[in-house]
């Protein structure tokens, strides 16, 4: 009998994975010495899929081929580009293709967004977000706030976790909603939190949100293929969300948009406006009238940057192969392999902040060092671990499951404990 800290139980439950070959389609980076690196920071930027350059050459070649021809003629033709990524993320995001619009990036939709779904009134003019929110949503509603003479400090309810804890409580978040209830204007949140790796209840929390007649956006940048989303039957007003953690689409990738079909061509939604959200029926007439195209790709601006969006086709490729529900179960399988490795750990050393509980859990583990967190974690990158940290001494590990490894998770925790100095028990 094997037990879970022994090595074989690690490659047991590898050479019983049904997504293992996933891994082959992946570049892995190397360490110093030509081995494969303990890749763990998927959640930060994942890794290239070994088809991108076939789709990015693929591109260059019909630019040098057709020039100005290409937005009609190429293999996928530019003119509408944006729409090949909305069939694939379909699935991926629980939405109908005309929801979806990939297009500039996280924070900029965020801003495209709000200026459609945030129109305070004196008295209705609100919104929730957490106060453990990654800081560019910070800056962004608070920006919005202001934009409409309101004081963000009065404006913007910042949700903390009770004192002692560090995950906010689904019953807090949902109480906070009804008693801002008829000046609450937006709730914004995070759908999973990029520090702790919460993942909230995002139904519960649309239907709070509408129940109180404030509109419900989220943040998907840490939960968009990593936990499975159904944005339209949870009635989600917008949501936006980048490529480059989770669907693995390169550095600074073309980020992504939901917009619910209620919205679809909603008379009176004001929005910013450019010609590619433009009709395409009439976008080339060239008039000064703007007639939206129905749907998400109604609110693009400008024409697509299809080298920026190319990577992104061989990651979706992969997910839609090996589909949304299977990586949730291997994503689980994974950190609950962590987990109980962990637990075999003194529990002296760190605290796991993440939640236990698996439906408020993805792919991410949260470790908060009791003390030297920078020196644990700089061992662990001597190590041949690549994972990332965040002060005050928080190690972000995510197994990613198209190409994470349970020996990869194994590895990691081998490297920890000996950096500890401690041996399982
Ligand atoms: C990664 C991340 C961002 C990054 O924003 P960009 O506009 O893509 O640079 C924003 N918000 C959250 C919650 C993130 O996790």
């Amino acid at each position: 009998m094997t037990a879970p800290t022994d090595f074989d139980y690690a490659l047991k439950l590898d050479r019983e994975d049904p997504l293992a070959d996933f891994r082959d389609q992946f570049f892995i980076p190397e360490q110093s010495g030509g081995e494969p690196s303990i890749y763990l920071c998927g959640n930060s930027l994942g890794l290239q899929p070994k088809g991108v350059r076939a789709d990015v050459d693929r591109e260059l070649e019909d630019w040098a081929r057709l020039g100005v021809d290409g937005h009609f003629e190429a293999r996928d033709p530019w003119l509408g580009y944006h729409a090949y990524f909305s069939e694939q993320l379909s699935p991926i995001v629980g939405a109908s293709p005309s929801e979806i619009v990939v297009m500039n990036s996280l924070t900029t939709n965020l801003h495209f967004m709000m200026i459609s779904f945030y129109q305070p009134t004196q008295t209705r003019y609100k919104i929730l977000m957490e106060g453990g929110a990654f800081p560019s949503d910070h800056y962004a509603v608070d920006s919005q706030a202001a934009l409409h003479g309101f004081d963000p400090k009065d404006a913007v309810i910042k949700l903390a976790p009770r004192p002692g804890e560090e995950c906010l409580r689904d019953e807090d978040v949902l109480a906070a909603i009804e008693d801002a209830g008829e000046e609450l204007a937006l709730v914004m949140l995070g759908g999973v939190n990029f520090y702790t790796g919460q993942v909230f209840d995002m139904g519960a929390i649309t239907d709070a949100g509408h129940a109180v007649g404030a509109r419900v956006g989220f943040d998907l940048a840490h939960a968009v293929g990593n936990v499975e989303l159904r944005l339209h039957d949870w009635g989600v007003d917008f949501a936006v969300w980048c490529s480059y953690k989770y669907l693995n689409a390169g550095p600074g990738a073309t980020g992504g948009c939901f917009v619910h079909e209620r919205w679809a061509m909603a008379p009176g939604l004001p929005r910013l406006t450019g010609w590619w959200g433009n009709d395409p029926d009439t976008r080339f007439e060239m008039k000064p009238e703007f007639v939206p195209q129905p749907g998400a790709a109604g609110w693009q601006v400008s024409n697509a940057p299809v080298f920026a969006m190319a990577p992104q086709k061989a990651s979706l490729r992969l997910f839609n192969e090996a589909g949304m529900p299977a990586l949730r179960k291997k994503s689980l399988a994974l950190t609950d392999y962590l987990l109980t490795l962990l637990d075999a750990l003194p529990a002296a050393s760190f605290d796991i902040i993440t939640p236990r509980d698996p439906a408020r859990r993805g792919s991410q583990v949260s470790l908060k060092a009791q003390k030297d967190g920078k020196k644990l974690f700089d061992a662990l990158t001597d190590g041949g671990v690549i994972c990332d940290y965040r002060e005050p001494g928080v190690i972000r590990i995510a197994p990613a499951p198209l190409y994470n490894s349970f020996a990869d998770v194994w590895k990691f925790w081998d490297i920890l404990r000996g950096v500890i100095g401690a041996n399982a028990q």
